[in-house]
């Protein structure tokens, strides 16, 4: 049983694994300025003796000093997401995933080395035309004139940071780049397609595919990628290593659009957006995005497997659930 702070552990991801460390005995203190992250994710866990809540933002020093004087261990996922978000505000993004993660890497090899998860993010791919990309893959950005590329150049340095405190100190360090993650409490507002096709198609529709919908993606269920999280903190030969975490089935945006019409009603139309519309004229999308799992697979011995088919049935049912209770 150990002390382990999850800061984002008020967001989508980072509330999930605060119930599956609680379930494996440790106590939690979740730190979130409940920016994106919402005080609704761990109403569930209300008033459990082993989690502690600090509302505050990880560019405060002098908390982040404290909470993390207090932990053995730390997860840190609190960082600007979503392509929308990013999109919108690039400097909030910068400040927000660089500065802080170096902080807290300074913090953790003061006290002593602490264990140290670093969550990052498909994005520092860029948009490497190969089929299945692994983790030694090059880097391909777009031009720093695009702002969504501001997220996943964020996240490739606080990556350098991350193996440089491992290199430098030691640092007891894991990375993890996610993939499309999916689940009960994301919410479509900063961007995440699954989430707003769900939404779109209970309330009737259409549903919105930016451009031709040919792009692609593989979708991850978060019980699964938080199930690897905590098997690779567990697995020393893990440290000082970089793993895509995600499922490798691909799915066009348009076959997606179509599986949700036909699991919430078969009635709804698609609609094409251009992406100009949806996100302005300095967008740039990645058109295929497919993870290689293999490091993961044989660091842990498994990788996430559950089916789309199954992911949505899940999503669908937390969403009818939440509108159920939300009209009393
Ligand atoms: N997308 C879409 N309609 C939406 C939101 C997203 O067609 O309402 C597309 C988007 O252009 C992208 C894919 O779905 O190709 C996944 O988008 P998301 O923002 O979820 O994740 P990311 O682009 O980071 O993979």
């Amino acid at each position: 049983m150990s002390r382990c702070l999850v800061t984002g552990g008020a967001g989508f991801i980072g509330s999930h694994l605060t119930e599956e460390l609680l379930a494996a005995g440790h106590h939690v203190t979740v730190l979130d300025n409940l920016s994106t992250g919402r005080a609704d994710n761990l109403k569930g866990l209300g008033g459990h003796p082993r989690l502690t809540i600090r509302t505050g933002s990880i560019t405060d020093q002098m908390l982040l000093a404290e909470v993390v004087r207090d932990a053995d261990s730390i997860y840190h996922l609190a960082a600007a997401v979503g392509v929308k978000l990013v999109a919108d505000d690039p400097v909030r993004t910068i400040e927000t995933n660089i500065y802080p993660t170096e902080a807290l890497l300074q913090l953790a090899v003061q006290g002593g080395g602490k264990p140290f998860f670093l969550a990052s993010t498909s994005e520092v791919y860029g948009k490497n035309p190969k089929e299945q990309w692994t983790e030694e893959d090059d880097l391909h950005l777009g031009p720093t004139s695009r702002p969504r590329w501001a997220y996943g150049c964020s996240k490739a340095i606080d990556e350098f940071l991350a193996l440089a405190y491992f290199r430098k100190h030691g640092l007891p360090v894991v990375i993890a780049r996610f993939f499309n993650v999916v689940g009960p409490r994301q919410v479509g507002h900063y961007g995440m397609v699954i989430p707003r096709f769900v939404d779109q198609a209970l309330s009737g529709g259409p549903v919105i595919v930016y451009d031709d919908g040919g792009q692609v993606r593989c979708f991850a269920h978060v019980r699964e990628v938080v199930a690897s999280i905590m098997s690779l903190m567990g697995t020393p030969a893990a440290q000082g290593q970089v793993f895509n975490i995600g499922s490798d089935k691909p799915w066009s945006i348009r076959q997606l659009a179509e599986a949700v019409i036909a699991k919430v009603d078969p009635a709804v139309r698609i609609e094409h957006l251009p992406y100009s519309q949806a996100y302005g004229d300095d967008f740039e999308d990645v058109r295929r995005r497919v993870p290689d799992v293999s490091r993961l697979k044989q660091t842990i011995g498994s990788t996430p497997q559950l089916g789309l088919e199954s992911i949505l049935d899940d999503i669908i049912a937390w969403k009818r659930s939440q509108i159920a209770s939300a009209a009393g």
